[in-house]
């Protein structure tokens, strides 16, 4: 199987849509529609046609591309059924354990409640790459809106069971920022402390933080690392299970200023 060609597309101000092309079939993807004229100059600057849509979870800010862009290329609506009337345009309502076929690729749908309590991750299998939509952003996580933190701690932690070489895409890009809060809570973290400062250069280059490798984020998002002796000294928690710890951090960032 000759490679995926991949293009991730900055929409509205922080906003990624990641474009998944398969030049054996020829079909193409796009994950989230946060706005559709960015998505359509880029599938129309490769000359892709767009044959599915996967949406992570019901916000606007990941949908509102949907009717336009379904409508120009006749793209299939891939969604979570728990959303389903929320969800512009679904053709496909997906559950945890479904598959969704690109060419010769199978793409596992993972069910990550928390964000919402409809949230899908999607990952494609043998290339290991995971699109995590809300749930998961480098160096953080999405805010619980819908679930609460012992369902979204149980969401993270099948995501941090997938392979090392895992490549995260995620639904914005919020890393810098992330980072700020990351360090206020393991400061002595060699490994963060590189990651936020590769991150800094990459921002004042207006690059990308992403995608990340699924190591690389075990090694420095807190929200993966409630086992952080470190992490838990700073909260002052100790001989707690994991969920607590990931919830009292959850909260810390809600009110966290930088
Ligand atoms: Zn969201
Ligand atoms: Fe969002």
């Amino acid at each position: 199987m000759s490679a995926l060609q991949i293009r991730q597309v900055l929409c509205h101000e922080d906003n990624y849509a990641v474009i998944v092309h398969d030049p054996e079939s020829g079909e193409t993807l796009v994950v989230d529609t946060p706005q559709a004229a960015p998505i359509r100059e880029a599938l129309e600057a490769e000359g892709w046609r767009l044959t599915h849509i996967l949406n992570t979870h019901h916000h606007h800010d990941h949908v509102e591309g949907n009717a336009e862009l379904k409508e120009l290329y006749g793209a299939k609506v891939h969604g979570p059924a728990h959303d389903k009337n929320r969800i512009p345009g679904l053709d496909a309502a997906l559950r945890d354990g479904d598959g969704v076929s690109l060419g010769a690729h199978r793409i596992d749908v993972i069910a990550v409640p928390g964000h919402t309590l409809g949230s899908l991750a999607y990952f494609i299998c043998g290339e290991n790459i995971l699109f995590a939509g809300d749930t998961l952003f480098s160096l953080g996580c999405g805010r619980m809106f819908e679930g609460g933190a012992e369902q979204m701690w149980h969401s993270l932690d099948l995501l941090r069971h997938l392979p090392e070489d895992t490549r995260m895409y995620c639904g914005h890009e919020y890393t810098l920022s992330n980072a700020a809060f990351a360090l206020s809570v393991e400061p002595g973290n060699a490994a963060l402390q590189k990651r936020a400062e590769e991150v800094r250069k990459l921002r004042e280059k207006g690059e990308p933080t992403l995608p990340v490798t699924m190591a690389e984020e075990k090694a420095t998002n807190p929200f993966l690392r409630p086992e952080s002796e470190e992490i838990r000294k700073s909260l002052g928690l100790h001989a707690l299970e994991n969920w607590r710890v990931f919830g009292e951090l959850r909260q810390m960032k809600d009110n966290f200023k930088a």
